[in-house]
């Protein structure tokens, strides 16, 4: 991962290169071929750390895109949910798992799925289910 350093060091590299770039423009045409190589040496140096600082911002944003793209998915994955008579029920069920009844409760409170146990029928005064996490009892 870059952090915000990167930037900073690609954009410090681009300001330098332009600095190189005015010097050599200004340098005058009685100064010797040497200084004019240095001058271009220092400039294809400072553009080489330009591009590996915009490379790895490259990655990163390609990086940030991929995690979006997942949360994006996993928050579209959330809303698949209904409300049914006090639970919630997933409208897609997953594989080998109840759809539901989920905790109304520890949903709404918390955005988690969390089944709900059935109570034996003697406790069916105090609700037909209950949550094993907030202990909340819903016909
Ligand atoms: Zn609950």
């Amino acid at each position: 991962m870059v952090d915000i350093a990167s930037i900073s060091a690609g954009i410090s590299s681009i300001k330098v290169a332009l600095d190189i770039t005015k010097e050599l423009r200004s340098i005058d045409s009685s100064l010797k071929d040497a200084e004019v190589k240095l001058k271009l040496a220092e400039l294809i140096e400072t553009l080489s750390d330009a591009k590996i600082s915009m490379s790895e911002i490259r990655e990163e944003n390609q990086d940030l895109r991929l995690k979006i793209k997942e949360l994006e998915e996993k928050l579209n994955q959330t809303e698949e949910v209904e409300f049914r008579n006090g639970h919630y029920f997933l409208k897609n069920p997953k594989d080998g798992k109840a759809n539901g009844p989920f905790c109304a409760k520890c949903y709404t409170d918390n955005d988690k799925l969390i089944p709900e146990s059935e109570l034996p029928s003697r406790f069916h005064r105090l609700g037909k289910y209950q949550c094993p996490k907030c202990s909340s009892t819903t016909m």
